[in-house]
């Protein structure tokens, strides 16, 4: 599928229906899905019914909005109301909610065609998707490999080219790890750009929706639907939402890129090929007319430990709200309550869900609660002081986005501490609440990666600008198909 900037421009035109595009989107979706299972449940009838009051409006002489009849898929953690909303967790497997979630309602207003729900790690905890209560998504580069996570499902399914966008969450690295993975660009905005509202909690202070889309533009025009402020969630900011779109640029002068050394150390160490791919996008962005600058960030190196510490932390409270009584899954027992809240949550959560919320109550025990949350909240504050320090020497930073490119499916299941590693270069941006993107960048081992590029908070244009014209001036994602790819595009 094209770029869903280009196919609203069709739509509009009238040189295609929106009923045809969402009809050529669901056919893809079906003929890839028992290669690659992106999605928990496909919304068709709903799909179409709103592709035809779209078309009927254009015909009337509507504008209906800047992603009028392109076909969106959204993770199975926003609430679409009346429709199953799982968060690849059994023990939501027959919740339906009353109400839409914000981002949702507005991808919508814009005239975006809500397709599916994709597939994700269970409440969004893991980084390939292998441990949704559904199944695992697979890479479209590559089928015997994982798309990444925990926004998987989304990155597959545009990497494949059945839908040209999709809506991820990221928490720790969920929308830039997947990204970089499928050769897809995704945003992780700043935090509170974008309402939480109808957004499955995993960990509040650090949960954030983003696009997750086939070019940089779209990745563009879907953060403007979505972003801005909701009084429905009171961690969204009331911050203007510019045109992200005017930003794009083609070349980079005058625009200082940092480079950090503590993360070139990191990646040199891991995986000598990857060090040397980001060395090239660097001299790219510098022959483009950036001039790169040293920055440094000395407290990214405890990143993982603090996030391992805040996010466990509020996922134990957050998820405590699955009890049985008030939302899906109850396992019935002649016992008492308490046993049916046992039984209910011991068979509903699996077990990655289980470690984060043992981890989480034990760093907030009494006794504990100082040495490790207290202690984690203020290294989480040095880590953001580092960010503020460099972009006072810098307009954008730009890193790897991953350590390695796509691994094998069970490649980590067996050792969560090298799973929790693959979002090595994706927690600091988290912690620090800072706009963050991957756009593709070339290939390591014949498979895709992607090139992180942070920027300071609210400064999404920024970040957006620089990634366009290293897009423009690259193609990365265009000189090579996926191994599976929409039968259209071959
Ligand atoms: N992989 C990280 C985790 O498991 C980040 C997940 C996310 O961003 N939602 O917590």
């Amino acid at each position: 599928m094209r770029c869903g900037h280009e196919i609203r421009e069709a739509v509009i035109r009238r040189q295609v229906s929106a009923e045809e595009v969402t009809r050529a989107a669901l056919a893809s979706i079906e003929a890839l899905e028992p290669t690659l299972h992106a999605y928990l449940c496909l919304l068709a009838e709903r799909a179409l019914k709103h592709a035809r009051v779209l078309d009927q409006r254009i015909a009337a002489g509507d504008d209906p909005g800047p992603l009028a009849g392109v076909p969106v898929a959204v993770k199975d953690i926003f609430c679409v109301a009346g429709e199953v909303t799982t968060a690849g967790s059994k023990i939501l497997a027959n919740f339906r909610p009353p109400y839409s979630a914000t981002a949702v309602e507005r991808l919508e207003a814009a005239g975006a065609i809500i397709i599916g729900k994709t597939n994700m790690d269970e409440f969004a905890m893991g980084s390939s998707c292998e441990n949704s209560a559904f199944g695992e998504t697979r890479n479209p580069w590559d089928p015997s490999r994982v798309p990444g996570g925990s926004s998987g499902g989304s990155a597959s399914t545009v990497g494949a080219g059945s839908v040209p966008i999709a809506l991820g969450t990221d928490t720790g690295g969920s929308i830039r790890e997947p990204a970089s993975f499928c050769n897809i660009v995704g945003l992780k905005p700043t935090y509170g750009r974008v309402s939480r509202y109808g957004m499955i909690a995993f960990a509040s202070s650090l949960d954030q929706a983003g696009p997750m889309t086939g070019c940089v533009r779209d990745a563009a025009i879907t953060l403007g639907a979505i972003a801005g402020h909701d009084p429905r969630d009171a961690t969204s900011v009331d911050e203007p939402v510019p045109d992200f779109c005017a930003g794009l640029r083609t070349d980079l002068n005058g625009i200082r890129i940092g480079i950090v050394p503590e993360f070139e150390e990191h990646i040199a160490q891991s995986d000598p090929d990857m060090a040397a791919l980001y060395r090239r996008a660097y001299e790219d962005l510098r022959a483009l007319g950036a001039q790169l600058v040293e920055v440094h960030l000395p407290h990214v190196r405890y990143g993982l430990a603090t996030y391992y510490l805040i996010a466990p932390a509020e996922c134990s409270s957050n998820l405590a709200r699955y009890d049985g009584v008030r939302y899906g899954l109850r396992v019935e027992t002649d016992k008492d309550v308490y046993t049916m809240f046992e039984q209910t949550r011991a068979a509903g959560f699996g077990p990655e869900v289980k470690r984060r919320i043992i981890l989480g109550t034990y760093a907030l025990s009494a006794g504990y609660y100082d040495a490790y949350y207290l202690r984690a909240q203020k290294v989480r504050t040095l880590i953001k002081r580092d960010f503020d320090d460099a972009f006072t020497q810098c307009d954008v930073i730009a890193s790897p986005a991953v350590s390695c490119p796509a691994f094998a499916l069970g490649a980590k299941t067996a050792d969560p501490v090298a799973m929790y590693l693959m979002d090595y270069f994706t927690i600091p941006m988290s912690l620090a609440g800072v706009p963050a993107l991957s756009v593709p960048a070339g290939y390591v081992r014949d498979l895709p990666v992607g090139l992180q590029l942070t920027g300071p908070a609210f400064a999404e244009a920024g970040v957006l600008g620089v990634a366009y014209a290293y897009e423009q001036a690259t193609g990365h994602a265009q000189s090579r198909r996926p191994a599976v790819m929409a039968a259209a595009h071959r």
